[in-house]
């Protein structure tokens, strides 16, 4: 009797460590990244980094460890990952097909590049960034700069002042994440960070207020700016606004707005204290050198001017001064530029078998988000196409209805089946049938759609220039460490 097994076979005859126990098998072939083969007398199993990897049947002769062998289920075989066997096949593991050098098995080569997202959860969701994750397969899965140069790609899809979708082809989610990473919290921005209160007669507190001041987006590019080291400000590292709203007694309540804070190009207009010397300009808590109008050419104010910052009721009034310096969003949030940045994989949506006529109607009302489409064939008959699959959201309804169809197919056999007295009562319920996938949803692993919603300070696409710079110098400081 066969057993269909999945092995690595050792040509070389050069085993250089032989097992012959289950758990002694079990261990080294996690060790060995699966280099282990039946010896050919049927004695044990050997470990050795020549080999190749192949399905085949697994003449019971060979009295192989059960530990070493990976059974494949029919399913995955229909799925096409495996090539179709003959269970009652006998093949020798002299008369397996070789498998080209350079070249992965079609079901490896599956997992390498796609997530795999089954009904309940995705499947092969890590990475294989070792080099020598296929050596035995003699596949080289290095990186290389000279690799990079030639897959790296990036394709802008939508461009608007404030947000942009692009797909970033080529990389691995570590190099996606880091640059979402470096977006949300290392690209700086300017923010309101001190407020000097003179007067605050509305019911907001005063620490209140400054919070809600710190996180109105400011109209100012953050390049032009100093961080601010010495707790002195000038005209490098702060920018200063003065809000002074009141509501006279008797009067309608009072909504104050974001566009009500005006850009002090000067610096700060509050005193210290007075001149030492008649015509001296009194001492400010600012020292600016010169004017913040030379050094931008349109005026700092905040992005968005109709932000509610407070209501004031009749007789209530405010007075500040609200002092912005240059941070980053690892520090606070406020300093963040983007509302948010996010990626995807890229879906990628494949019918198993064909969905027609009702089928296919059925299928293409399922999917929410019409990714799915009609394609008439001619003598009234149609068939279900996968037209969208960037539009795919992962919801599985489309799983879901292949499955029900099948249960429904399932339960029809089993209802005929007891009327004929084919099968007992009291069957396996048709809920606990095993249902074989239709549709197989998967991700492309290296290929990313990229969102960036900028909150205003930089349009999106020079935000992403910025994120780039930031990791080339944390990988220059890393080169230098080592060097
Ligand atoms: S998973 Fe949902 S969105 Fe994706 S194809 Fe299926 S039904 Fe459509």
């Amino acid at each position: 009797m066969a057993r269909q097994g999945y092995v690595i076979v050792d040509y070389s005859d050069d085993f250089s460590d032989t097992v012959d126990d289950d758990s002694d098998a079990e261990d080294a072939r996690r060790r060995c990244h699966l280099t282990l083969a039946p010896r050919r007398d049927g004695s044990g199993v050997g470990a050795s980094s020549s080999h190749r990897l192949l399905f085949f049947d697994l003449p019971s002769s060979l009295n192989t460890p059960a530990a070493c062998l990976q059974p494949r289920s029919e399913r995955e075989v229909r799925q096409g990952s495996i090539p179709k066997k003959d269970p009652e096949s006998s093949m020798d593991i002299d008369d397996a097909p070789a498998q080209p050098r350079n070249k992965l098995p079609d079901h490896l080569e599956l997992q390498r590049t796609r997530v795999v997202c089954k009904a309940d959860a995705p499947t092969h969701t890590e990475g294989f960034q070792y080099s020598g994750a296929f050596a035995a397969m003699g596949v080289d899965n290095s990186v290389s700069v000279e690799k990079f140069c030639t897959d790296f790609k990036i394709k802008i899809n939508r461009l608007t002042e404030d947000d942009m979708e692009f797909d970033m082809i080529g990389v691995d989610a570590s190099i996606a994440n880091a640059f979402r990473r470096i977006l949300i919290a290392e690209v700086p921005t300017m923010a309101i960070e001190k407020v000097l209160m003179v007067d605050n007669t509305s019911v907001i507190a005063d620490e209140v207020l400054s919070h809600r001041l710190g996180l109105i987006p400011l109209d100012a590019d953050p390049r032009l700016f100093d961080y601010i080291s010495n707790d002195t400000p000038s005209e490098r590292n702060t920018i200063v606004y003065k809000l002074h709203v009141s509501c006279a007694k008797g009067s309608q309540r009072l909504t104050v707005k974001s566009g009500q804070l005006e850009w002090l190009p000067e610096g700060s207009q509050l005193t210290i204290a007075s001149p030492a010397q008649p015509g001296e300009k009194p001492k400010t808590y600012t020292s600016f050198g010169q004017s913040q109008k030379k050094m931008s050419e349109r005026p700092l104010g905040v992005k968005y001017e109709d932000i509610t910052i407070a209501r004031l009721g009749p007789g209530q009034a405010i007075e500040l001064e609200a002092h912005a310096v240059k941070g980053v969003g690892k520090v606070h949030a406020k300093w963040s530029p983007v509302a948010t940045a996010w990626y995807r994989m890229l879906p990628e949506v494949v019918l198993l078998k064909e969905f027609t006529d009702g089928d296919a109607e059925q299928l293409v009302k399922k999917c929410p988000v019409n990714v799915f489409d009609i394609e008439e064939l001619g003598n009234g008959k149609k068939r279900a196409v996968v037209a969208k699959p960037r539009a795919c959201t992962l919801c599985r309804e489309c799983i879901k209805v292949a499955a029900d169809k099948v249960k429904v197919t399932k339960a029809k056999v089993d209802d005929k089946d007891k009327a004929d007295g084919k099968v007992d009562e009291g069957k396996a319920e048709v809920d606990d049938v095993e249902v074989e996938p239709q549709i197989e949803l998967r991700r492309v692993r290296d290929h990313f759609i990229f969102t960036i919603e900028s909150t205003g300070a930089l349009p999106p696409e020079v935000l992403f220039k910025e994120a780039v710079k930031i990791l080339e110098e944390k990988c220059e400081r890393v080169i230098s460490e080592l060097s």
